[in-house]
Order: C-alpha cells, then structure tokens, then sequence
C-alpha cells in the first residue's frame, strides 16, 4: 500500500503535470528571448540579463557580438572598454568582471570552447546554476531547469514548492516535471510570469490554471 507521503507526491506530481500541460497550451510560443548565435554568445547574454531585460540585452549585444567573437577577444581588451561596452545592461563592472572571468577559463581549461556538462560549466567563474541550464537547455540539447525569478515565484504560487532558495526549488521542479520537460517548461513559466503571473499584480482572471492554483484558492 502507498505510503502518505507517497499519495502527496503523487497528487502533487499530476497537480504539476496539469498545470504545465494548460500553461503550455496558452504560452505555445514559449522561447527564449535572449539573441544568440552560438554557445559562448549565449553564456554572454545570459551574464549580461541578470537583473536587465532582454530586450535591452539584445539592444546591446547586436553591436558587442560584432566586435568579441572568441574568449580571447574578451581579454584582448582593457576590462574598462568592455565595461563601456556593455555599460546600458547595469551592474556593469560586475558583469565585465564574470565574462572575462570565464573567458579566461574557457580558453585556459577548456581549448577556447564552452564545456558541455553543468559541473564544468558552474566552475567557469560568474556561472552558476541558472546561467549552466539556460546553455544546457538552449545549445546542447540537454535538459536544464531554469529557476529565474519568475519561475522562483510561479512555482510558489501554484504550490509546488514551498523553497524560497533557488537551488532547492531546482531539485523540488526535477521531481515534479519529466526531464524531457525542463527546459520548456522554464520558458513557459518565464511567458506566464512575464505576461500574466506578475511580480506585482497577477492577473488571475486571464489564467488558465486557477483551479490549480495555492495562491488563487488562499485569496478566494
Ligand atoms: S491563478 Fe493567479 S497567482 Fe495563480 S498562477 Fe494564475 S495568475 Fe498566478
């Protein structure tokens, strides 16, 4: 016979599954929003989003992709001028400083190329788990779940975890959503939460996924 726990992980898988299923449905266009080329223009504008929006990233990046094309370029250059470069994205010397960084260890470690698997990639420095999954997700065709601030705040939401630190809601995610499922279903949370799910005011009468829904139920 199944244990307590057992039927709570079950209900609360087939709650998840449910949910995503009718999120999928409403955000079928769900994608990435960052432009990229190749694997290393990516981990670039993945360091460059962090509190900035894509748009301004990508507003960024069509010049600054045309000048740095290799790790070398990166540190060929005085860490001011890349500074100036990417000033518009915010936290900018910060910033300069992780993608020099990891240039620095992509072309000393790893032959110049960006390494394939999520240890590696969360050694480079300024990479952690969030920025290893969006490349593993979006350039090497294995699954990764994202655990932005939408989805951090979206899953709380719903009721699927019950974590505030981004790493433990990672690990609640990977037991509730098929692995196949991980990246995609980062990206529909990020549309949900972009466009109805807000920060500030969700907009729950355009949701599809009340019924399912901690927080709708708790305001009700
Ligand atoms: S019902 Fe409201 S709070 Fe719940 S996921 Fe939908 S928009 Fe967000």
């Amino acid at each position: 016979m199944a244990r307590p726990e057992e039927i709570m992980t079950a209900d609360l898988k087939q709650k998840a599954r449910r949910a995503y299923a009718q999120l999928k449905a409403t955000h079928a266009d769900a994608h990435i929003e960052l432009v990229f080329a190749n694997p290393l223009e990516l981990l670039v504008a993945t360091i460059l989003s962090a509190q900035c929006t894509d748009v301004r990233v990508n507003a960024v990046t069509a010049d600054l992709f045309k000048k740095y094309r290799a790790p070398r370029d990166y540190l060929n250059v005085e860490a001011t001028e890349l500074e100036e470069d990417i000033r518009s994205t915010g936290f900018f010397r910060n910033k300069a400083k992780s993608i020099r960084g990891a240039m620095t260890a992509i072309e000393k470690d790893h032959g110049g190329e960006l390494p394939r698997t999520l240890e590696e990639l969360v050694k480079l420095p300024g990479v952690g788990r969030k920025t290893a999954n969006v490349i593993l997700g979006n350039v090497f065709d294995t699954p990764g779940l994202v655990v932005d601030t939408h989805v951090s705040r979206l899953s709380q939401r719903i009721g699927l975890t019950a974590k505030t630190d981004a790493v433990k809601i990672e690990f609640d995610l990977m037991e509730l959503i098929p692995q196949q499922e991980w990246t995609q279903f980062s990206h529909v949370l990020i549309f949900h939460g972009r466009r109805i799910c807000k920060a500030r005011k969700p907009a729950c009468a355009q949701c599809p996924i009340t019924a399912r829904c901690d927080f709708f139920a708790a305001a009700e």
